[in-house]
């Protein structure tokens, strides 16, 4: 803990002093963020830092897997999250991020998850329809590569459950809400966007690739 309180007494005394207008203008407004980002817990993702954005800009849910469950189900925090961005802050744009090297996936594929895990356990269920997806679609795949291919379809099933939602759908359907697939990679920095012309995730572009609506598939809980 020592890292976290030497970083606020840093924070307190050199960057907010040195910034403090801008803290005071954020402060002065309700927030107005550009989007609603979806991504890992992993600490390793860092959603301001690999979109150059500030405090403001980006409205967050964050969890194991970068699971969005499927309409339905119980109520929880990422729906009301993600109701409150769209029917309160008015986003237009939401990101779901996987991200290389994730703990989630692996856990998925390995399926190994211990008895005494089960908060855990429960939660990868929302990664069933993945996990058979990835088994069905690329069972040439092992190690690293079937990590990504994993991580990558897992983004796909995430943006189809996020599309079940009512909020969600009717706004699509309206042309008002974006949907993005993005594969953030750690140890190089790339960050790839799904092309639903291609099919294919590929290296962002400048113009960002709104994928919606997609087709919804069944839902895996
Ligand atoms: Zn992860």
């Amino acid at each position: 803990m020592e890292k976290l309180i030497t970083g606020v007494r840093e924070f307190q005394t050199q960057d907010f002093p040195r910034r403090k207008a801008f803290y005071e203008r954020l402060a002065a407004r309700t927030q107005r963020p550009e989007a609603l980002f979806i991504t890992c817990s992993d600490s390793r993702v860092h959603p301001n830092e690999i979109t150059s954005t500030e405090p403001g800009d980006l409205f967050l849910v964050r969890n194991a897997g970068n699971v969005v469950p499927p309409d339905g189900g119980p109520a929880g925090g990422e729906i009301a999250t993600i109701e409150y961005a769209l029917a309160v802050l008015n986003v237009r744009h939401i990101v779901i991020c996987g991200h290389s090297q994730c703990g989630a996936m692996q856990a998925m594929l390995d399926g190994n998850v211990p008895d005494d895990l089960p908060g855990l356990k429960a939660w990868l269920r929302y990664l069933e329809t993945t996990r058979q997806i990835v088994r069905r679609k690329h069972q040439n795949l092992e190690g690293a590569e079937l990590l990504k291919a994993a991580t990558e379809e897992n983004v796909l099933v995430q943006m189809n459950h996020l599309s079940t939602h009512p909020q969600v759908a009717s706004r699509l359907s309206m042309g008002e809400l974006h949907i993005y697939g993005w594969y953030y990679d750690i140890g190089t920095g790339q960050v790839l966007e799904y092309d639903q012309s291609q099919g294919v995730f590929r290296e962002l572009g400048d113009d960002a690739l709104a994928a919606s609506p997609l087709p919804v598939r069944a839902a895996s809980a």
